[in-house]
């Protein structure tokens, strides 16, 4: 059942550490769903940075900001996004996973994919995030259920946010074509599309049988399983909307989706 307060769901592709500090087509979207948004009490992020062999739930009331890149200039290092956590919504997120048994941790913080589009969605930084680990021990069905059992938190006023790129494959990147893709990307970007708009969930969860373009978009799930945690975390009746449908970088899809 739909709740009049339930909050929207969304899938955010990262891309590049410097939209933090440029304005472009990107951060112009991301800015625009500022306004289609009802204020979060709390962020919830699950990202595509934080993929490691165990289910784990920040809990600490300062996240650190994490630069996790290499070779960018100096002022991405100096970025802060002082978010404060939430160990409330961090104990909310432990009990509501059933499935699995999750741990806590408090070492993490909050990595370039939670923050890079949060600080231009929410740039004074005043909203609570808590970020959940992509455990990859888990199949493509199991992150999904996860997703499903923490739809209720959208009717606490989270947010949740899934933070990858559908299409990502780092060794085909073309630095010659900032602002499109290989045909191979085009076309796997508007078949995804598609079958979320469609909410073809099924079909978007065995990815592996959609095809050789699906296997050069997805080499490996770390940047395409955050988009299961929303779909599993959403009705399919819902209405979908589509931000920032494009490629970059000839095998990086920019495109969003924000459900709800
Ligand atoms: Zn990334």
């Amino acid at each position: 059942m739909k709740s009049e307060n339930r909050m929207p769901v969304f899938f955010v592709g990262h891309g590049s550490p410097l939209n933090a500090i440029e304005k472009n087509w990107i951060t112009d979207g991301w800015r625009s769903i500022s306004s289609k948004l009802p204020e979060p009490k709390a962020i919830l992020c699950i990202s595509a940075h934080w993929f490691i062999d165990d289910l784990q739930v920040l809990n600490t009331e300062i996240p650190r900001t994490i630069h996790d890149f290499y070779g960018f200039p100096q002022e991405m290092y100096r970025f802060e996004y002082p978010a404060p956590g939430s160990t409330t919504l961090s104990k909310t997120i432990y009990r509501l996973i059933k499935s699995k048994s999750a741990n806590f941790d408090d070492t993490w913080g909050l990595d370039h994919g939670c923050w890079v589009p949060l600080s231009i969605i929410f740039p004074d930084a005043n909203i609570p995030v808590v970020q959940l680990s992509i455990d990859y021990r888990l199949s493509i069905e199991e992150h999904y259920q996860l997703g499903s059992e923490l739809k209720s938190l959208r009717d606490e006023g989270v947010l949740i946010i899934g933070s990858g790129n559908i299409v990502h494959n780092l060794s085909k990147i073309d630095w010659l074509t900032p602002d499109s893709g290989a045909s191979w990307a085009v076309e796997f970007n508007e078949i995804s599309r598609e079958l979320i708009l469609a909410r073809d969930d099924d079909r978007l969860i065995d990815y592996r049988t959609l095809g050789e373009t699906a296997a050069l978009s997805i080499p490996t799930s770390d940047h395409y399983l955050p988009l299961l945690y929303v779909l599993g975390a959403s009705e399919r009746t819902e209405p979908v909307t589509i931000i920032n449908d494009g490629c970059v970088f000839g095998s990086v899809s920019m495109t969003s989706a924000l459900i709800g």
